[in-house]
């Protein structure tokens, strides 16, 4: 079959591979029908995640159709459409059962790997380098999937895969960062990064009852869609404001946001002298997190909100404003998605029609062109936010 491999250092190719096959039980094999590049992808592109190997297939977003399943898995198919989550869960250990599916015990076999280079022991991820499991991802056509007992939701065949792919991931990560926020009817959210994990944080903010989401970018089109397709009030952090955290109070009555989303991570942008000498010290491999978004955050918030943080940290944070955050009596909630919880909830929006998530896609295109899309999205040219490839 044909699959996007990792060669590299922006090294993206097309290879001829061997098919997967059931290795277990409760696998299945799925054909992909609709996959599409994260931005979390880009750091595996951009060398910046230890454990890959050459050749090591990608993608961790991706839906299809069932083609063979193994003897334990009894609730799929061959024919059933499935959405396949992009963290791989068991389903039986302490923390799947308590509805904890990203902090799974059993599902990655590189676990001592992981607690080697980040100090604990993780799930797996489809994709995502040997410690997180070295499983191959759905950037190819056809993947195996492990745990297809628990993982896969089954879909009806009426809706389009374009509205249905992002329960993968970045859909029910944008709406667990709005939901562990507590938003009551009447709050101010502020949503730092206008990616697609902060669209859906915006849109799902406002599904779940905030009077105002005020969103934060630099780049017009990620802004314009957060005004436009999301329904945020906007900021241009670069030509609307020279202080953004004073800009922000001024919009809130002096009190600041109620709750604040992280979507930006590790690797914020900024212009002020810590962000400045944090890109100094991830090129000399001394701190790993730029967090200039995450400070911002943290200064903004109002007394008593939430910092909650999808975007992407992985570890240790100099100049950390703890004292204000104790001071203001912040919650701070954060982590891996877990999406296997969300699943059937979020489908059952796009079903009746609260939220069309195939808004966000600005390109489509065949698994040959992904090596160059890479690029393009890396880059943000073309006005990039979210690729989709079609086996
Ligand atoms: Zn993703
Ligand atoms: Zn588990």
């Amino acid at each position: 079959m044909k699959a996007v491999c990792w060669h590299g250092v922006e090294d993206m190719r097309v290879d001829r591979v061997p098919d997967p096959e059931i290795i277990n039980p409760r696998d299945a094999i799925v054909r992909i029908t609709s996959t599409a590049i994260c931005g979390s992808d880009l750091h595996l592109y951009g060398g910046k995640v230890p454990t890959m190997k050459k050749g090591d297939i990608m993608g961790h977003e991706f839906m299809g159709v069932v083609e063979e399943v193994g003897r334990g898995v009894s609730n799929l198919k061959a024919g059933d459409r499935v959405v396949v989550p992009f963290g791989i869960a068991c389903g039986n250990c302490w923390y799947c059962r308590h509805d904890l599916w990203s902090l799974c015990d059993n599902s990655n076999p590189n676990a001592a790997m992981l607690e080697g280079i980040a100090g604990y022991g993780g799930s797996a991820l489809f994709g995502y380098s040997h410690m997180y499991g070295g499983y191959a991802g759905g950037q190819a056509e056809y993947v195996r999937v492990p745990f297809a007992d628990v993982g896969p939701l089954k879909v009806d065949q009426g809706i389009d895969d374009d509205k249905l792919l992002f329960l993968t991931d970045i859909l029910p990560t944008g709406y667990q960062a709005a939901e562990q926020c507590g938003i009551r009817p009447g709050d101010t959210v502020a949503v730092w990064g206008c990616g697609p994990v902060g669209q859906f944080a915006i849109q799902s903010a406002l599904l779940l009852g905030a009077e105002r989401v005020i969103a934060i970018d630099r780049f017009p089109d990620r802004i314009a869609m957060a005004r436009d397709v999301s329904g945020a009030e906007v900021i241009n952090y670069e030509t609307d404001t020279d202080d953004l955290v004073e800009t922000l109070k001024q919009k809130t009555g002096g009190r600041g946001p109620d709750h604040v989303i992280d979507a930006v991570g590790m690797e914020a942008h900024g212009h002020d002298v810590l962000s400045q000498l944090e890109k100094g010290k991830q090129y000399l491999k001394l701190q790993l997190d730029r967090a200039t978004a995450l400070r911002q955050a943290i200064q903004a918030c109002g007394k008593g909100g939430t910092v909650s943080i999808p975007g992407v940290y992985a570890g240790f944070i100099d100049k950390f404003p703890m004292g204000q955050a104790f001071g203001k009596g912040l919650t701070f909630k954060m982590g891996q998605t877990n999406t296997q919880k969300y699943l059937r909830p979020l489908y059952e929006h796009i079903v009746r029609g609260d939220i069309d998530p195939s808004r966000i896609i600005t390109h489509r295109c065949a698994l040959d062109d992904a090596p160059g899309m890479y690029k393009t999205f890396q880059e943000k040219q073309d006005d990039c936010i979210k690729v989709v490839l079609k086996p």
